[in-house]
């Protein structure tokens, strides 16, 4: 897909990856529908964006809430009219062991509240998404481009049973979708990076970040603007569907 002058929406937009995915289609001149759940860092993620000379719109939703989600995805139509392509990135965790014990007691375990928390945001959000979007870019017949961003915990990361079965059902859907959706020239794809530069990481103590780093070949983090380089490839790349790219500095968990 030539991305100069498409929309393109972002989830998750206001921080982090979303906002290097933002500025980096910026670049390449696409005007941009931006989401997340608050107003102010959004704002500036759009003002950054429109200083690279494309329309970028912020919309308030919550990736979870069909009502909000159906909601924003209509006003992105009226806005822009069009819809060409839908990068779900917005995501949450609530990290716990499935079960603690101590001297042969169970002294904790992951909640039922920690764990429809993430399955909410980082499943359930993706589809209502990754559906609202397809909707409408089969509405407008004129093809378009779903990318989930999953995550290396897709392979399955101690303390993290609910973010570990959503990345890895994310990059499921990208490959459903991959299949349903040529007819309409949609592709799919999804990106899993490892560890990224993000405000997370950078209150890290260095100590537990040199732990972290030395099972990873390439010895660093990922920058964000890495990840966004990849999400451009899979809109460009027009022999491209329904693959995950692992992009994680040569760690496997
Ligand atoms: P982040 O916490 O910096 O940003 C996430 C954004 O999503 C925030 O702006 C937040 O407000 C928004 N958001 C959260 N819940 C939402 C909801 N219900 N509706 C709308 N917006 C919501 O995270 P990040 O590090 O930039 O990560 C972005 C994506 O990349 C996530 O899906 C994350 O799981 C994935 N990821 C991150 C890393 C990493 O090391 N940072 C590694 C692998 C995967």
């Amino acid at each position: 897909m030539e991305l100069a002058k498409k929309t393109i929406a972002i989830t998750g937009a206001a921080q982090g990856i979303g906002r290097a995915l933002a500025l980096a289609f910026a670049e390449a001149g696409s005007d941009l529908a931006l989401i997340d759940l608050g107003q102010e860092r959004l704002e500036e993620t759009c003002r950054l964006a429109r200083q690279r000379g494309v329309k970028a719109h912020g919309y308030i939703a919550n990736v979870a809430d069909e009502i909000q989600v159906e909601a924003a995805a209509d006003e992105i139509v009226g806005e822009f009219g069009r819809f060409d392509g839908i990068i779900n990135n917005a995501g949450i965790l609530r990290d716990a062991m499935l079960l603690k014990s101590k001297d042969g007691s169970i002294v904790g375990r992951m909640s039922l509240e920690q764990w429809r928390a993430v399955i909410d945001v980082n499943l359930t959000g993706v589809f209502l998404c990754g559906r609202a979007a397809a909707e409408r870019m089969v509405r407008l017949g004129n093809g378009g481009v779903i990318v989930n961003i999953s995550s290396i915990s897709r392979h399955g990361n101690a303390g993290q049973s609910n973010y570990s079965a959503a990345k890895a059902g994310v990059v499921a859907l990208a490959v459903v979708w991959s299949k349903e959706l040529a007819r309409y020239k949609i592709r799919t794809g999804s990106i899993a990076p490892g560890f990224v530069q993000t405000d997370i990481l950078s209150s890290m103590k260095p100590e537990i970040l040199e732990k972290m780093l030395a099972p990873v070949p390439l010895k660093r983090l990922g920058e964000p603007a890495e990840i966004a380089s990849a999400a451009r490839f899979i809109f460009e790349n027009d022999f491209f569907t329904g693959r995950c790219i692992d992009l994680d500095g040569g760690l496997r968990f």
